[in-house]
């Protein structure tokens, strides 16, 4: 019992659940138990998953990460979460995340940061972070605390994160899984999916997770493909694009050297490698910057003290006053921050020079991927220029964070589906993502380009 205690004390010391729902995880096993004896097992029967926690989930805390959804129970269950529980699967709890999905750390958060389960070799016991926003997701998948989780992903927050702790972790085309019943950061961007041990558990999981939603207009209209049945690591008559502008200055060489092994494997797999260019990548980060803050700020409308969770009246205020006073308590630095950014953008007097111009940037981004496409089949490039940083390097420069996205989120701007495998450990012991990007509708393109890279 003593050990026992003590491995629950040290899986908490991670924070990567912020609430834990154990009688859930065993009722799904129970279940399981039955449907074992009367034959009518299902896809993900006794499975406990853990769950994002801005995925709406029935009476369970869904706080997104702030302070402004403490207490806020839903009575509705989102979509995509919904799916799982039909699949059979149980929910171990609710996973710690950046302050609504804004951040590449995990350190956002309102209940603190997640620490990763890895240590770099030689830097003593220095806690780093799981990146982010699905830290929570990434971490306690790393750590052993669950066989597989949701994430969602606006600019990277699956990708990055799978790639900070060696894991796996899909974000499907834009629209495969539903949105409804997610909290909403970036609504043309955020897209949910699995992270995972393997691809084919990813492959498992984003099958019950995806198909058409009425309740989402974004939501597409088409069959979801037998991922799983259709995984093949042999490559041969694929094509596997590699994108020039994406050797950027500054990226350490072991970065670019486990890309160059990445393009080996592929060959091996019976891949034909082909250069490609993607001109408009260095504006991609801009770009990002200006969408998704512009539609953060939009989204964040609604918390104002009426409607959820936290509610702040100062003495003798208006109800101006309490509009204020919530948000100010409510929303942390990040999240103020985002918010200035995309009210200024979308603001009579710099809604042209900002906001229009990203939104032609982002056409001409979308663009470039169609035609790389006429030449290749998927694109393989490194999923994030650094391996995993320490707990507080970052905090304090938030455009050196933001860097660190720069290679997750052209993909995002194109709705295209994209993943991140672990490729490798670098001269420190930590892991090195790296990242396949497909066609639209293309996850099995990718899914089977990462099996062979496994
Ligand atoms: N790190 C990026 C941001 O802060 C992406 C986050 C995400 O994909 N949710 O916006």
């Amino acid at each position: 019992a003593e050990n026992f205690n003590a491995a629950v004390a040290a899986a908490r010391s991670l924070n990567a659940y912020t609430v834990e729902t154990p009688d859930d995880a065993l009722a799904c096993a129970d279940v399981a138990d039955a449907a074992r004896q009367s034959g009518d097992l299902k896809p993900l029967s006794g499975i406990p998953l853990g769950i994002k926690d801005l995925f709406a989930t029935v009476g369970v805390d869904t706080t997104s990460g702030s302070r402004i959804l403490g207490g806020f129970k839903p009575a509705y269950e989102s979509t995509v979460s919904g799916k799982l529980r039909d699949a059979g699967a149980g929910m171990l709890g609710k996973l710690n995340m950046d302050e609504f999905a804004m951040g590449s750390s995990n350190e956002t958060s309102a209940y603190g940061p997640v620490i990763s389960p890895w240590k770099r070799s030689d830097g003593g016991n220095a806690a780093l972070t799981p990146g982010g926003s699905s830290g929570g997701s990434a971490a306690a998948v790393a750590a052993g605390l669950a066989p597989g989780v949701t994430g969602t992903d606006t600019g990277g927050s699956i990708r990055q994160p799978a790639a900070f702790t060696g894991i796996t972790g899909i974000k499907p085309t834009y629209g495969r899984c539903s949105r409804w019943g997610i909290v909403s950061f970036a609504s043309s961007l955020d897209q949910a999916g699995p992270m995972s041990r393997t691809v084919r558990d990813c492959a498992i999981l984003l099958e019950a997770m995806s198909g058409f939603d009425s309740k989402d207009a974004t939501s597409i209209d088409a069959p979801v493909p037998a991922w799983e049945q259709g995984l093949s690591s042999d490559l041969k008559g694929k094509r596997v694009g590699i994108p020039r502008e994406y050797r950027i200055d500054g990226v350490p060489g072991e970065i670019n050297a486990l890309w160059d092994q990445g393009i080996a494997w592929l060959k091996d797999a019976g891949a034909e490698v082909v250069e490609i260019s993607l001109p408009h990548t260095k504006y991609a980060l801009p770009t990002y910057y200006i969408i998704a803050p512009a539609e953060a700020s939009s989204n964040l409308a609604r918390y104002d003290g009426v409607r959820y969770g936290l509610r702040e009246t100062p003495e003798g205020g208006n109800l101006d006053a309490m509009y204020a006073a919530t948000r100010a308590a409510g929303f942390g630095a990040e999240v103020k921050r985002r918010i200035m950014i995309g009210t200024y953008v979308l603001s009579a007097g710099f809604y042209d020079a900002y906001f229009t111009k990203a939104q032609r940037v982002r056409a001409l981004i979308k663009r470039d991927f169609a035609e790389a496409f006429e030449k290749c089949d998927f694109i393989l490039t490194p999923t994030a220029p650094s391996a995993a940083f320490g707990i507080g390097e970052k905090m304090s420069d938030p455009l050196a964070m933001y860097l660190n996205d720069v290679f997750a989120v052209p993909a995002s701007l194109a709705g295209l589906p994209a993943m991140s495998v672990p490729g490798g450990l670098d001269s420190q012991g930590l892991p090195l993502g790296l990242h396949l990007i497909g066609r639209e509708m293309d996850e099995q393109g990718i899914l089977n380009a990462g099996l062979a890279i496994e």
